[in-house]
């Protein structure tokens, strides 16, 4: 993880949206179940907006067309530069502005 101590645990990047919000992309672990039945986890990258609660997650994993079967490959940075794009178009019209902090939970 980033030692970037004034950011939430995990956050790996942040966009500051107009709204003075801002939009957190984070890795995630999901539960996932194979085809065969096996259960494991995989990542995915999490992007979500702190003003309106708009979030989208991007698998680590995605298809790769073979000449004869498809196939899963891991790609984490595909899925980083997803976010990222996603994150930075939200953060460009996105005019919500952060909730006030609770002061109890
Ligand atoms: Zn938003």
């Amino acid at each position: 993880m980033n030692a970037q101590t004034t950011w939430p645990e995990g956050v790996i990047a942040r966009y500051l949206t107009v709204g003075t919000a801002t939009v957190d992309l984070a890795v995630v672990t999901r539960s996932h179940k194979y085809e065969d039945g096996i259960t494991g986890t995989r990542g995915a990258t999490y992007a979500e907006c702190t003003g309106c609660s708009a979030s989208e997650e991007f698998s680590h994993w995605r298809i790769h067309r073979g000449d004869y079967s498809d196939w899963e490959v891991e790609d984490p940075d595909a899925a980083d530069s997803k976010a990222r794009d996603w994150a930075q178009v939200h953060a460009e019209k996105c005019r919500a502005m952060p909730k006030p902090t609770a002061t109890d939970k």
